[in-house]
């Protein structure tokens, strides 16, 4: 690997070395990095990139850590995080904007003990804009998410409101194309610029992006997404802020010290082998294993939600990972299954995650891709074309 000090000297103080990863993830979960840096511009990213490839210095993006597990050994490199927020609408007046001025929003609700697991509904929420005038919105991939969906609401834009109560950045929702409800995001994404490798960038279309159920082509091709443009709605304001404030509502059960559900769900196959009425690997995980309560160290199954494992206090990745790897023996001995991981593990050794690099784990992703290509046939720029 490259010279780190000499990368540091050319990023400035505000490169860190050493920097413990822990702090930047939703987990708190995840050693050092040899060199950490929080870029502030979109000039200030292209740099540090560009600067690491010179001198061969490996790099990780991480967005808000919200969908990750870092390892003990942290990562080897540059992490580098993507702190510009620039929203402009590009049909309009042209407007910037920079979201550091607007609060987050915070949803007041804690989880409705009485209702049990994950027992909340989306049919009653959900609608059809896809006939309203189209705005195109631009935005850094350093922009939060959440800001961005309560932001673009107040200027009477719509299309983001599926979204509500995901953590995260643009560039984290596109690199994993999130799904809320029955709307993913590349339905409203237009383009996505990303870094060539000699530091200029590059458009790419929809219809290039390789997108799918929780799948871009950013998870091959290493790809650093720089911005993105999406084609919003004109649609109906009030009619989307009850969505957003309704569904950040029901999602508010989910814990937040996880990084997201840590398996996929099912295949129909699987759901079918095992006779259950659905392919939610949280009914698997409770009611199948009966793992409910299940921990090692301070890594525990969340009671909340059967398929998050939580940080209860002073996990490490280690005791995070033994659950997971606990959940995915246990099925696959007891019930003859095996679960694919959704969360991603930065920092691990091919071996240390071997079971989840099995040729196998690639072939029930493209199954569970196909079954929900085929669930989610009418959405319209869902899927590019094979
Ligand atoms: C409580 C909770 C609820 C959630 N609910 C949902 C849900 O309903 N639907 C859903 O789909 N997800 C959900 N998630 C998962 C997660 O929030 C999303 O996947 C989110 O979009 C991740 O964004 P991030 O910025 O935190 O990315 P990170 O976790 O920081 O990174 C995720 C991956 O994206 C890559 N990445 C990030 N930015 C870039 C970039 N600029 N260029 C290239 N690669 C990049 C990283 O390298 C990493 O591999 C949930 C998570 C939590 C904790």
């Amino acid at each position: 690997m490259g010279d780190i000090n000499k990368l540091r000297d050319i990023l400035g103080k505000k490169a860190r070395l050493g920097e413990p990863l822990s702090g930047h993830t939703f987990l708190k979960i995840g050693g050092t990095s040899d060199i950490f840096y929080e870029a502030e511009t979109t000039d200030d990213f292209k740099k540090a990139v560009v600067e690491a490839r010179k001198l061969e210095i490996p790099i990780t993006i991480l967005g808000d850590g919200s969908n990750v597990l870092i390892s003990d050994n942290g990562i080897k490199g540059l992490v580098l995080i993507d702190r510009s927020d620039k929203i402009e609408i590009l049909d309009e007046d042209k407007e910037g904007i920079n979201l550091k001025k607007i609060k987050k929003p915070i949803y007041r609700w804690e989880s409705d003990k009485k209702q049990g697991t994950f027992k909340y509904e989306f049919k009653d929420l959900d609608y059809d804009e896809s006939e309203k005038s189209r705005v195109r919105v631009q935005m850094d991939s350093g922009v939060n998410l959440p800001k961005a969906i309560d932001f673009l609401l107040d200027k009477g834009i719509t299309g983001l409101q599926w979204y509500a109560g995901i953590p995260g950045t643009i560039g984290g929702a596109i690199f994993n194309n999130i799904h809320g409800g029955t709307h993913f995001m590349s339905e409203v994404l237009d383009s996505v610029t990303v870094l060539d490798l000699q530091g200029g960038s590059n458009t790419l279309r929809i219809e290039d992006l390789g997108v799918d159920y929780d799948k871009s082509r950013f998870q091959d091709t290493g790809e650093i997404i720089l911005d993105a443009t999406f084609l919003l709605f004109k649609g109906d304001v009030d009619k989307a802020k009850y969505v957003r404030f309704e569904w950040a509502k029901r999602k508010s059960l989910q814990p937040r010290n996880a990084p997201g559900c840590a398996f996929h769900n099912l295949t129909q196959e699987q759901k079918e082998k095992l006779g259950i009425p659905t392919t939610s690997a949280g009914f698997v995980i409770e009611h199948l294993l009966k793992m409910t309560g299940f921990k090692i160290g301070d890594a525990a199954i969340s009671k909340d939600h059967h398929n998050f494992i939580v940080n209860e206090g002073k996990a490490t990745a280690k005791n995070y990972l033994e659950v997971m790897k606990t959940i995915y023996n246990k099925a696959k001995k007891e019930l003859g299954i095996e679960l694919v991981p959704e969360i991603f593990l930065l920092g691990f050794s091919e071996d240390e995650i071997k079971e989840f690099r099995h040729p196998r784990q690639l072939e029930l992703r493209k199954k569970r891709l196909y079954e929900i290509r085929t669930i989610y046939k009418d959405s319209k720029k869902l899927f590019s074309p094979k």
